[in-house]
């Protein structure tokens, strides 16, 4: 039975990139038998211009009838004077909230040929591949009570809640050891359980959950540490798992180390495996409608789909392969080129990505 696939561009080089993913999955179905259909609806800031919100019922609807999302980026200066609630960011909120997508798979992987973009030394990031799990739908970005109060003395204070319960943490604990049986069999779980309680329940989870898997490697780390050692040693890790906004900050460490944001992907996940995919960086207004932002991280967004909600790791490795031929062939967008290369545009990438499928 055919697969549907929402594509959501969304705003600045949201478009662009996706137009590439878009050439990708069509030729996919046209050359290679991917039996999918694809539809496209609002998010971000263009759904505020056309109906006043970000997300739109129909998209949520559409989305939730979908087997998989991909998600360009969304936001601009256009609407950064707006009420936070209101914000394109809450579309992308809204959307995991509403689709329960609590499980934040983001690789940060080097290319050998990309191994000068990073700013540290390249025999400290050469051939890194991590995989952090950040738990999406939980913690301090979701937990109630929170906002902005008055003091009986007239002060204002902020507060937010960090909360976790048992079968969250025991959900994303299972995520991250099934990955990690698939890879190098180590988790490195982070936490901060000197001196946050919750994270004290969060590490005594993952112990548990951790005894269920005896090939699986488990180790702790307090995000402090946690930080300081992925720009220290990153290769030491296999897998990360940590919470939602631990992940936030390392998962962004993470991608820098590797040089270039427009190369890594990310995939949002539920219990059923359906998710959401997109590129981990914004929408880039600064380069915007010049054809020069780089796709590469989008199509990679495809190649996660293909080999966590669709099934197919064959056409999932096809995808990488054309990725890394046309770095072979020394083809690089502005954002990681490099003396000798040969620079191209958006759109002349997304074909030779396509060229390369075989
Ligand atoms: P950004 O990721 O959009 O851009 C940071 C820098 O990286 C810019 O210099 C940009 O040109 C460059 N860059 C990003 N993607 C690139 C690509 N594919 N190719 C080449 N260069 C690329 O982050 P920002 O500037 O902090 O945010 C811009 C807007 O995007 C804001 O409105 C922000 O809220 C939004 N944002 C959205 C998402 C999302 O949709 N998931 C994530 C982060 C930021």
């Amino acid at each position: 039975m055919s697969k549907n696939i929402l594509i959501l561009p969304g705003d600045g080089i949201g478009p662009e990139i996706v137009a590439e993913a878009v050439k990708l999955l069509a030729t996919l179905r046209d050359g290679f038998g991917l039996d999918i259909e694809l539809d496209e609806a609002l998010v971000g800031g263009g759904a505020i211009d056309a109906t006043g919100g970000p997300l739109p019922d129909a998209t949520l609807e559409l989305a939730k009838e979908s087997d998989a999302i991909l998600l360009g980026a969304v936001g601009g200066p256009k609407w950064e004077g707006l009420d936070i609630s209101i914000r394109p960011e809450k579309g992308l909120l809204g959307l995991r909230a509403a689709l329960n997508l609590f499980a934040n798979l983001r690789p940060a992987m080097l290319y050998p040929q990309l191994a000068e973009a990073s700013s540290l030394k390249s025999d400290i990031v050469a051939g890194l591949d991590i995989m952090i799990v950040r738990e999406l739908t939980g913690g301090i970005y979701f937990g109630q009570p929170r906002g902005i109060r008055e003091l009986d003395s007239g002060e204002r204070q902020g507060f937010n809640t960090l909360v976790y319960s048992e079968s969250e943490i025991e959900r994303i604990a299972r995520v991250a050891f099934d990955i990690a049986n698939k890879r190098g069999k180590r988790v490195c779980s982070v936490d901060k359980a000197n001196v946050l309680e919750c994270t004290e329940l969060w590490r005594e989870v993952m112990t548990r959950v951790g005894a269920e898997y005896p090939e699986v490697a488990l180790s702790h780390m307090y995000v402090d540490n946690a930080a300081m050692q992925l720009v220290k040693w990153p290769k030491q890790f296999d897998v990360m798992v940590t919470t939602n906004m631990f992940g936030d900050i390392l998962s962004d460490c993470a991608a820098m180390l590797t040089g270039s944001i427009g190369m890594l992907p990310s995939a949002s996940l539920d219990e059923q495996g359906k998710g959401m995919y997109e590129p981990i960086h914004g929408s880039a207004p600064d380069i915007a409608g010049k054809g020069e932002a780089n796709p590469l991280a989008t199509m990679l967004s495809v190649a996660m789909m293909l080999r966590y909600s669709l099934d197919e790791p064959a056409m999932a490795d096809r995808v990488e392969r054309a990725v890394d031929k046309v770095l072979n062939d020394g083809l690089r967008t502005p954002d990681i080129v490099s003396e000798g290369m040969t620079e191209v545009g958006c759109e002349a990438m997304g074909d030779a990505v396509v060229a390369a499928l075989g």
